[in-house]
């Protein structure tokens, strides 16, 4: 396994530039995904580093090494695909051991018939067969070997197509969106057992997909991805709690994140809507939004909480939980809630009082770059309450 490295990597399809300069180090052992909307770039970096692809500018090195002058064979990745690409005229056998039969034996001892006539051949074969065996051992499909890809599940090809990236022993594994074609439920699976793989074989990963999903489960960082630019790389923690922009913040997090109009005044203050909210920032007066995870969204105030009139428009009964969907006067407001009697009451139509907490917001200015606001002292929790001025101010 090795660390790979970006330097100054560009694209450009004729006229058209797809990844403006992009750096990025990614650790040895490290499980890295690039996560973003179609379109934005993802396939195209991991074709560059996998050698696919040339690029514009820029330099990918594996293990500290530049390897831009080799071919893809020659890179020690191995890159698994959304559609698996597999030979569907092969076993399963067959299209694990090709990389490794490609690998070691001749053009000469590839040829059927000289498998009875070649002593070297048959010795590479019964090594080849071990190491088979043991990739296939690890990911339980060896009673599929004498089948062919259209006798698989969707499960068991990707399987099958890991497999033959495992039994080259990469550097780095690539992966573009391998688990898109498996059906909902086998998807949640495979994404554990991804894991779990990645934790035993303790290899360097590149992941694409645009599942944030997939990105916040999986990763050890994640890389937010827009119109060819990397947006921010933290841990998925990170990004969800501090996203570096508003794009990130709508794009990471299920429901998406509310974003409510507001304004800074000319003392810094935040007013959204006819409340001034304990938040200030050293930002010319001007437009702003404010963003609040629905999970931070409340029905009932606790002290330190603005509130912020809303009309209850319906509910998403989601089993163990429920999204709460609200209008208000700065924009639609989603709220998840867990099954508590508080909520059962509201009908469609009803005035509520949503309740957030000024540190749970966050602010971004009107490039939609975060800004972060300091919060205004309550002199104690409950003068906060007592003090209409300081929480949630009706004028
Ligand atoms: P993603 O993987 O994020 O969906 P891609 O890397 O596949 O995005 O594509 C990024 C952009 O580059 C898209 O606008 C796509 O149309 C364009 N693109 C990709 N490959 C080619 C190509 N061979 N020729 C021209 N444009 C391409």
């Amino acid at each position: 396994m090795a660390a790979l490295g970006l330097k100054g990597i560009t694209k450009s399809f004729g006229n058209t530039a797809v990844l403006s300069p992009l750096d990025l180090d990614i650790a040895d052992g490290e499980f890295l995904t690039l996560v973003g909307p179609s379109g934005c770039g993802k396939s195209t970096l991991l074709r560059i580093i996998a050698g696919l692809e040339p690029q514009t500018a820029g330099t990918v090195s594996i293990g500290g090494t530049p390897v831009d002058h080799l071919r893809p064979h020659e890179r020690k990745v191995a890159m698994v695909f959304q559609n698996y690409a597999l030979y569907p005229h092969m076993t399963v056998f067959d299209n694990i051991a090709l990389p490794l039969t490609m690998a070691r034996l001749s053009v000469f001892e590839r040829i059927p018939l000289i498998k009875w006539l070649s002593p070297r051949r048959r010795k590479v074969m019964e090594g080849i067969t071990r190491d088979v065996k043991a990739v296939a051992e690890q990911l339980r499909i060896e009673q599929y070997f004498d089948r062919r890809p259209a006798q698989l599940s969707g499960g068991q090809r990707q399987r099958v197509a890991l497999g033959r990236a495992m039994v080259r022993h990469p550097d780095v594994f690539l992966m573009d969106e391998p688990l898109s074609n498996l059906d909902a439920k086998l998807r949640v699976h495979m994404r554990s057992e991804l894991a779990e793989l990645h934790s035993r074989l303790k290899a360097t990963m590149i992941y694409v997909t645009h599942d944030q999903v997939e990105a916040m489960t999986m990763s050890d960082r994640l890389a937010v991805m827009d119109q060819g630019r990397v947006l921010q790389i933290g841990t998925p923690d990170e990004v969800y709690s501090e996203p570096a922009t508003v794009t990130v913040a709508q794009f990471i997090g299920s429901p998406a994140i509310n974003l409510l109009k507001a304004v800074v005044r000319g003392d810094g203050q935040i007013e959204v809507g006819d409340a001034i909210w304990p938040l200030r920032v050293s930002q010319e007066a001007g437009p702003v939004t404010v963003g609040i995870r629905p999970e931070c969204v409340r029905l009932s105030a606790r002290p330190g909480d603005v509130t912020l009139p809303a009309a209850f428009r319906r509910r998403e009964n989601l089993g163990a939980e429920s999204i709460l969907h609200f209008e208000t006067a700065v924009g639609a407001v989603l709220c998840k809630a867990s099954h508590g009697a508080e909520h059962r009451a509201l009908a469609p139509g009803h005035n509520a009082s949503l309740a957030l907490a000024p540190a749970e917001c966050h602010v971004f200015d009107s490039r939609g770059q975060r800004i972060r606001p300091s919060q205004i002292q309550t002199s104690s929790a409950s003068a906060a309450l007592r003090h209409p001025t300081l929480v949630g101010t009706t004028r």
